[in-house]
This record gives C-alpha cells, sequence and structure tokens, in this order.
C-alpha cells in the first residue's frame, strides 16, 4: 500500500476541528486504489472527555435543547439543503473511504441523509403527545424532553446514511451529539459536521470522535458517565461489548446488530419482479447490508427457473472501479474485510457446505468478490448461519410455506426478511410468521421512517423511526395536575 494522503479529516469538538490531544492520525484507505487518500485524528480519551465535556456544556447551559422544536427545525432543514448542495462532496468521501459506487452514493445515500434532517425536524415538531381523558378532575399529559448528551457510534457499510439516521433524531429533539465514525470511513462525519455549523447548529451541539472501537475512542464514549444515551449501529458481538460497558452507567442503549434475512420466493410469485428485487437484496453495496437477503428460499416448482434468471442476473452486475458512472459493485470496504469474506468462500466443500454455482473470487483481482451464487448448503453451514456481509447468495429450495418459515426462522438474527408471493392470505401469514423488526413483501429496503426499525435476538435491542425515536432520544415525563381542585390526599396511588 502506498501513502499518498492529502486530505486531514479532524475531530470536530465544540466547533472546532482539531487534532488528536496527543497529535495521532490514522489513515483511510480507499479499498479500490489501496492507497491512503486521507487521515484522520486518531482519538484518546482526552479527545472522548473533551467531546463529552463540549457536549455536555451546550446541552447543560446552551440555547439548542431550549430553542423548541420549530427554531431547531429550520436550522436542520438549512442542514438537510447543504447536504443536498454538498452532494458531490459528500458521496465521494464515503466512496473513497469504503468502495461504495459514487453514483450510488450521490443518487441515494444522500438524499437519504437529507430526508432523515428534515424528516425528523418535522416529526419531532408536529407528533402530538398523549394526553389522557380522566375523569377525576385531572389533568394528565407527557412531555417528551431531551435525554442530554447521545453517542452516537458508525458502522463503515453506509457511513452517512446511517449516521444521519441517528443524528437527525437526536437533535431534532433537543439533544447533544458525539458521533463516532467507523475507523474505516472517517470523512463523510467530518464534512457533514462542517455542515451543521453552517447551518448554524451551534458549537458544541454536534461533535465528531474520530478513532477506532476497542480500548480507544469507541470504548472511552460508550463508558464515559456523562452520556445519556448510546445508539449504535454495527456487529453483534460488538453490540454485546457497548451493552456490558453501558451497564457500568446504567446508560440507556439502542442497538442495531447484524443480520442473515431470508428471502422467500413462493411458486405463486411475479418472478421477474422476485428476481430483480432479489439480486438487489443481494449485491447492493456488494452484500455489505445488514439487511442484506442473503438467504433466498425457493419454492421447488420454480426453484430452477429462479436460479437461472438470478444467477444470469448476478453475472450481468459490473464491478470495478467506484468512480465510474455504470459500476454495480465495488470492491469490499477493506482488505481485512475481504479475507473474512473469502473465509465463507474458502470453506465450500461442494458437500454440506455448499456449492458454488458463479462468482466469488477473483484470482487476477484481490480486491473485489464477483456476484456469488451458493447452492447445495445445508442448513447448518456456516454461509447460511453467520453473517458474510459480502456479495454472497445461498439458494435453497422448499416444499412447503411451513417449512420455508421454519428455515427462514432458523438463526440467532432477527433484523428482517423478504416474502414474494402473489397471495394475499399467504403475504399476511408469513409476514406475521417470520422472526424480524421488518417484512418487506414484493420488494426490499422500501423504507418508511415513520415505521419501527430494528431487529430481535442478535439483531438488537430496540427500535428507532418516528415514535421509537422519540421514545429513545427523550425521557417521556408523566405531569398530572388536579385541575378540578377537588382531590384530596386520600385519592393519591388510588389506580385509575
Ligand atoms: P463494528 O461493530 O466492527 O464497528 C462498528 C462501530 O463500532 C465502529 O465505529 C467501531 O469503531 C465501533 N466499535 C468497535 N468496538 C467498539 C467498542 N468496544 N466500544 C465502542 N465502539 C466500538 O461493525 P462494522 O464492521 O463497522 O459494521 C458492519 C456490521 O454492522 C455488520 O454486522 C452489519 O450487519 C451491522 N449493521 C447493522 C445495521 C442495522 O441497522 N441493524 C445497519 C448497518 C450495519
Amino acid at each position: 500500500m502506498t501513502n499518498e494522503s492529502t486530505e486531514f479529516y479532524g475531530h470536530l469538538i465544540d466547533g472546532k476541528e482539531t487534532e488528536a490531544q496527543d497529535g495521532r492520525r490514522f489513515p483511510s484507505v480507499d479499498p479500490w486504489r489501496r492507497t491512503a487518500w486521507a487521515e484522520a485524528a486518531e482519538g484518546g480519551r482526552e479527545d472522548a472527555d473533551r467531546a463529552v465535556a463540549a457536549a455536555r456544556q451546550a446541552f447543560d447551559t446552551g440555547e439548542w435543547p431550549r430553542m423548541g422544536h420549530t427554531a431547531r427545525g429550520r436550522i436542520l432543514h438549512r442542514l438537510a439543503d447543504l447536504v443536498e448542495r454538498n452532494a458531490g462532496e459528500l458521496a465521494a468521501a464515503d466512496s473513497r473511504d469504503m468502495g461504495r459506487p459514487v453514483a450510488q452514493a450521490r443518487a441515494k445515500d444522500v438524499p437519504r441523509a437529507a430526508a432523515n434532517f428534515r424528516f425528523f425536524a418535522d416529526h419531532a415538531r408536529l407528533t402530538a403527545a398523549e394526553q389522557l381523558p380522566a375523569d377525576n378532575g385531572t389533568h394528565v399529559y407527557t412531555r417528551y424532553e431531551p435525554a442530554g448528551v447521545v453517542a452516537a457510534i458508525a458502522p463503515w457499510n453506509l457511513p452517512l446514511m446511517l449516521e444521519s439516521w441517528k443524528v437527525a433524531p437526536a437533535l431534532a429533539h433537543g439533544n447533544t451529539v458525539v458521533l463516532k465514525p467507523a475507523e474505516q470511513s472517517p470523512a463523510s462525519a467530518t464534512v457533514l459536521a462542517r455542515l451543521a455549523l453552517e447551518a448554524g447548529v451551534p458549537p458544541g451541539v454536534f461533535n465528531v470522535l474520530h478513532g477506532h472501537g476497542p480500548a480507544a475512542a469507541g470504548e472511552f464514549l460508550v463508558s464515559h458517565p456523562g452520556v445519556d444515551r448510546i445508539t449504535f449501529t454495527g456487529e453483534s458481538a460488538t453490540g454485546r461489548a457497548i451493552a456490558r460497558a453501558a451497564a457500568d452507567h446504567l446508560t440507556p442503549l439502542s442497538l442495531e446488530l447484524g443480520g442473515k434475512a431470508a428471502n422467500l420466493v413462493f411458486a405463486d410469485c411475479d418472478l421477474d419482479r422476485a428476481v430483480s428485487w432479489s439480486v438487489a437484496a443481494a449485491y447492493t453495496n456488494a452484500g455489505q447490508v445488514c439487511l442484506a437477503g442473503s438467504r433466498i428460499y425457493v419454492e421447488r416448482a420454480v426453484y430452477d427457473a429462479f436460479l437461472e434468471r438470478f444467477t444470469a442476473a448476478a453475472d450481468a452486475l459490473r464491478f470495478g472501479d467506484p468512480a465510474e458512472a455504470g459500476t454495480d459493485i465495488g470492491p469490499l470496504a477493506s482488505a481485512e474485510h475481504h479475507a473474512k469474506v473469502r473465509g465463507f468462500l474458502d470453506r465450500l466443500d461442494g458437500g454440506p457446505q455448499g456449492r458454488l454455482l458463479t462468482g466469488g473470487l477473483d484470482p487476477r483481482d484481490p480486491r473485489v468478490v464477483r456476484p456469488a451464487v451458493v447452492v447445495d448448503a445445508a442448513a447448518e453451514a456456516a454461509v447460511l448461519q453467520q453473517e458474510i456481509f459480502g456479495p454472497v447468495a445461498v439458494v435453497t429450495p422448499f416444499d412447503t410455506e411451513q417449512q420455508a418459515v421454519a428455515q427462514a426462522n432458523a438463526t440467532p438474527y432477527g433484523l428482517n426478511a423478504m416474502v414474494f408471493t402473489e397471495d394475499l392470505r399467504r403475504a399476511h401469514r408469513t409476514a406475521a410468521a417470520l422472526r424480524g423488526g421488518t417484512v418487506w413483501v414484493n420488494c426490499y429496503f422500501v423504507r418508511d421512517l415513520r415505521a419501527p426499525f430494528g431487529g430481535v435476538g442478535a439483531s438488537g435491542i430496540g427500535r428507532e423511526g418516528g415514535v421509537h425515536s422519540r421514545e429513545f432520544f427523550t425521557e417521556p415525563k408523566a405531569v398530572v395536575m388536579d385541575i378540578a381542585g377537588t382531590l384530596g390526599p386520600e385519592a393519591t396511588g388510588a389506580a385509575r
């Protein structure tokens, strides 16, 4: 690897972009060119302390939590405008950091980031709070008060999109934030924080702390007593470590973790549509999506037809330089991640671990994995049980709906599932029976930001989105007033 880095992305603390306290930096490697294209500040304990102190001060004494939803919303809409205006820089930052095709980052991730800020700004302002009917002369209502300092820890796979999904609701509800982006993808977070300042977000309200996870910036942040909420997206194993750290201070946390989504294709589906959605579900972002439909169960009557079309569509995907407009699939995000995905392909044995039908490693190019289709894997095979997080889809036939649902539910994960069927009753039945936080019927990754988003089992704890984000990023407070003036102490504690 050569080092040609030119860009520097500092921490952004209290409105100022800074080096680490001890001056350390780490490189961000462009996985296609295999060069360090940028450097970021390497956060240590002092940096985490500085970032939390800035967020604490802005929360305890600053205007942001007190200015009200309308004023905050105006600023967050300005930030959304700036995100759109700076789409090129933001998309290029993610693309260079982790290899996402820049055209996709620009067409999908940047607009979604802007939409996150707009949606949560409006949702926070417009959503009603409960007022409970009471016939005892009281007036009972709920106040959703900002929770405090939010630590947001993000992964590298869709950096800007996932970071804005946390930062937007946290800010909209009046919190202050310390965001720690993944060490593989530091750039867009600093750009976003610069834009937030330009939009009028006061210094100290949105801070960015760069650095690594264990025994580094990430761990120092989540174990900090000055943090009031932790929102984390990443691997299930990391989620467990963070939950242990959070336990010391009883810090409430939301965990969006790994997945191993099943995709059920019934013989009564619209096969062309099922194939094109299944290809998108398996291979978008080179399969580096928590929601990726990596286990495809196909009813036996259409198994051969599905496999033929799915394999042809997988082979037709163009992989290559993420900077080029026509690229469907870029490199895997890092050499380490490539090695992890390769480990799964190396284990394919033509027997119970499965057989590679097409795609896989490219002997001439160690950066990419071609869209891979695996068949004949036994239910306990690693490719069917563990999260690969790469462009590897395992296709398996089934005979009955019950069998399909049982296979789909047979992993520790429960993030999402897909169902392709034209039978209305079957659609509702399977949507109810599948274990997971989201079931997409005849589509994939179509998001409604009002809907709950999260996972069960090893896929996470809690839900975000709409009122669920409000619940997490605020302290709901019940206010009970005796407005009739008729209640006496004897009524206290009575069930109503
Ligand atoms: P990761 O868990 O390795 O890292 C995520 C973040 O956690 C990084 O910022 C990292 O520095 C930090 N971190 C690591 N150890 C830490 C510690 N001990 N304390 C505090 N922070 C720590 O995950 P990744 O490899 O960056 O991302 C891929 C994973 O994310 C996959 O498992 C994927 O399924 C999951 N993911 C889930 C969702 C979802 O919504 N459920 C969305 C995207 C990605």
